[in-house]
């Protein structure tokens, strides 16, 4: 057996109001002058300029930045930067979705390094180290899915060719999460059905994963065992602080779970998410059962697995992915994609994109073209 590695650093302060413990935290670290970052739909927000407020109450001198929107990029950050030397900052607090949290990671990286961002690319030939000099930083999701909040990365696209550049370091995880239900008790049901869907895929596609993580493949089963709990309830209950609560759980142990790896689900939703401007999760949400049945003869024991985990009466591989297709219909997600706008003469594209995407390199059976090729070709069928 190899040698293994296992870090799960993250303070998390979790539940209904856990929002209120921001303050203390940063006073406790030293912290003088934070910048929030948040996106352009949160700052209108009440809570948004409740957080703020209370921050300023408490001795704290806030400046914020929200000059994020959509699938973040350059810019974005470079704006971050320079809102932050502006305000003569000492700390980072991120509020958002994946999108903020993760520009909110980069521009503390760049507050306190030289070159460019993309100097910094994970994995590049000659990339720049990057160092624990980044300022203290402390995130508050606003959605349940990405898990951003307890990850390492941050996903940066470039302005002009939109390819999407990974920056990666232990030094940017958040010091202390606050994940407070109540704030995404506003989130839309479409909205809380696909980030839900895409925080169930990083719970399964961690599980499935080929490498050796007992402890992530524990947390990824509890954490798709709390979405399948939650997730309907989420979408047609949209104030169950309880059901909100699991989601935003189940988010942050698919997020911890996949520095395992993750599989061709995400491949697939990465190729919709570039060509076809697709929304990630729903992305995923669509592609999650149909590309699976990949992995099946693989692994036929992790699907019985699964499928035990979420309590089906029919604990095999087909009982488990016909789970995954009533729980799409239940919560409005289309069962396939001719049921969005994507255009079907992609497909062959689709299938080329899917296969460079890096994140297959991990899935427990390999995929070459002709296999992803079929994955879309019963996509769209
Ligand atoms: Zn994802």
């Amino acid at each position: 057996m190899p040698l293994s590695r296992f870090s799960f650093p993250t303070t998390i302060h979790f539940g209904p109001g856990a929002r209120a413990l921001v303050a203390g935290d940063l006073a406790a670290a030293g912290v003088r002058r934070p910048l929030v970052v948040t996106d352009k739909g949160v700052s209108p927000l009440p809570f948004f300029g409740e957080l703020v407020a209370d921050l300023g109450r408490d001795g704290l001198d806030v400046g914020t930045f929200d000059g994020v929107w959509g699938n973040p990029v350059k810019s974005q950050v470079d704006a971050g930067v320079e809102a932050f030397r502006a305000h003569g900052a000492d700390a980072i607090v991120g509020v958002g979705g994946g999108a903020a949290l993760d520009v909110a990671k980069a521009v503390g990286l760049m507050a306190t390094h030289p070159g460019d961002l993309f100097d910094y690319e994970d994995e590049m030939p000659g990339a720049r180290p990057i160092e624990a000099t980044v300022p203290y930083f402390v995130a508050l999701p606003t959605t349940a899915g990405t898990g951003s909040e307890v990850g390492r990365s941050a996903v940066i696209a470039d302005d002009d060719t939109h390819v999407k550049k990974i920056i990666f370091s232990p030094h940017l995880l958040a010091k202390a999460v606050f994940a407070d239900p109540e704030l995404t008790v506003g989130l839309p049901g479409p909205i809380t059905a696909a980030t839900g869907l895409d925080a169930i895929t990083h719970n399964i596609e961690a599980y499935l994963a080929k490498h050796y993580h007992p402890i992530c493949d524990g947390i990824a089963l509890e954490g798709l065992r709390l979405g399948a709990q939650h997730l309907a309830t989420a979408v047609a209950a949209p104030t169950d602080l309880d059901a909100r609560g699991g989601m935003l759980m189940s988010s942050m142990m698919g997020a911890i779970a996949f520095q395992k790896g993750l599989g061709l689900v995400h491949s697939t939703a990465h190729a919709l998410g570039t060509i076809a401007d697709m929304h990630h999760g729903l992305a995923n949400g669509v592609m999650i059962d149909i590309a699976l049945e990949h992995n099946v003869e693989a692994v036929p024991e992790r699907f019985t697995t699964m499928a035990v985990a979420v309590g089906l009466a029919d604990a095999t591989p087909g009982g488990f992915l016909r789970w995954l297709a009533d729980l799409k219909a239940e919560v409005g997600i289309p069962a396939t994609l001719a049921g969005t706008d994507v255009d079907p003469a992609k497909a062959g594209a689709l299938a080329e994109f899917a296969l460079g995407d890096a994140c297959h390199l991990n899935n427990p059976r390999d995929c070459t073209l002709a296999d992803f090729q079929l994955i879309f070709d019963k996509a769209f069928a």
